[in-house]
């Protein structure tokens, strides 16, 4: 941990206020790791409160403490209060405060102490830091957390599903590089502390609406363009997409994969339009960098085989610069 552990552990040593955020649209590995910090933090009394800066998917909302969290834009007020008094603010699985809009103006304003824990690359500087690129999740860094504070006996049941959520959906089912030894090592100790799969299994992803489903068969039929000699695929959702089929926060999570599984494509980008914006989420095989593609062109970032950015220009214009860009520079050989 970078900072002054001493310090760090003083402060924690009587009951305190702490807000603890995420990035926006949390992910698994977000909410994960952010309930899981909850969990462990009620357990010495501190007055906690998890503050996401948007919503996120119904499909966490089983997660111990979900419910008792708050999303920032609907309880702006109670929350800038919050984050004022707040004597801790613990900053997961995002690497700069720009991650958190709108949340980022109210968290810079209180100007309190921040301990960050991640493992996107190239991260901001904060009072202290749990960081490491080569961790799978920040859920990953989480159980490292605790053991580090020397408590292992405080992960319990709730903790434990809290966690593998987060390794579990960051590996993308123990699949994609992210996947390392410490995935197999700590979801076995957490088998030990009480940890479900079958229950996690059937929250995520047996728990779904048939809109959603269509919508998948949809946005992979007719949505879906592969361009071979480049080894990219491209899938649009436009905003009427997002009406006929009912989309929630989370429904488009997952469907930028599915391109990667065609031999020899090695970049699939999910460009999906929204009110004013049109978000992107990159991923990529092998060596191919998304992360800096991201960074470089679409005030994105992330890791290196997937990251997210986003452009104010509607989706022919992205299609037709990614094109560009990527027919330069990461043209296929064969
Ligand atoms: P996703 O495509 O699933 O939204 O995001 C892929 C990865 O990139 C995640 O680790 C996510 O945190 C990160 N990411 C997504 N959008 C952005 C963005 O706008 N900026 C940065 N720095 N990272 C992002
Ligand atoms: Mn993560």
């Amino acid at each position: 941990m970078i900072g002054d552990l001493t310090a760090f552990k003083q402060l924690l040593s009587k009951p305190i206020q702490i807000t603890i955020t995420a990035h926006q649209r949390p992910d698994g590995d977000a909410m994960g790791s952010t309930l899981a910090l909850f969990n462990y933090f009620i357990q010495f009394g501190h007055d906690v409160k998890v503050i996401y800066p948007t919503d996120y998917p119904i499909y966490f909302q089983w997660m111990p403490g979900a419910q008792e969290s708050w999303v920032y834009t609907e309880h702006q007020e109670e929350a800038d209060k919050w984050i004022k008094e707040s004597d801790l603010i613990c900053c997961l699985d995002f690497n700069t405060l720009k991650r958190i809009e709108p949340m980022d103006e109210i968290i810079k304003e209180a100007n309190r102490p921040i301990f960050l824990i991640d493992h996107h690359l190239e991260p901001d500087a904060f009072e202290w830091m749990l960081h490491d690129v080569q961790a799978c999740s920040t859920c990953e860094l989480m159980f490292r957390f605790i053991q580090l504070m020397e408590d292992d006996s405080k992960i319990n049941a709730d903790i434990a599903q809290c966690i593998y959520t987060g390794i579990l959906t960051d590996t993308g089912n123990f699949q994609n590089g992210a996947t390392n030894k410490a995935a197999f090592t700590i979801v076995g100790q957490l088998i030990d502390k009480g940890l479900e799969i079958q229950k996690v299994q059937m929250e995520l992803n047996q728990n779904s609406s048939e809109s959603r489903l269509r919508f998948l068969g949809n946005s992979l039929l007719n949505k879906m363009t592969v361009l071979h000699d480049l080894g990219l695929a491209f899938i649009v959702v436009n905003r009427k997409d997002s009406r006929t089929y009912n989309l929630k926060s989370g429904d488009t999570e997952g469907l930028v994969n599915y391109p990667l599984s065609i031999k020899g494509i090695n970049i699939s980008i999910l460009i999906k339009e929204e009110k004013g914006i049109t978000k992107l989420s990159f991923r990529s095989k092998g060596d191919i960098n998304v992360n800096e593609f991201a960074r470089e062109h679409f005030e994105g970032g992330g890791h290196k085989n997937a990251a997210g950015g986003r452009s104010i220009f509607p989706p022919d214009w992205i299609i037709k610069k990614i094109t560009e860009i990527i027919s330069k520079k990461y043209k296929k050989k064969n």
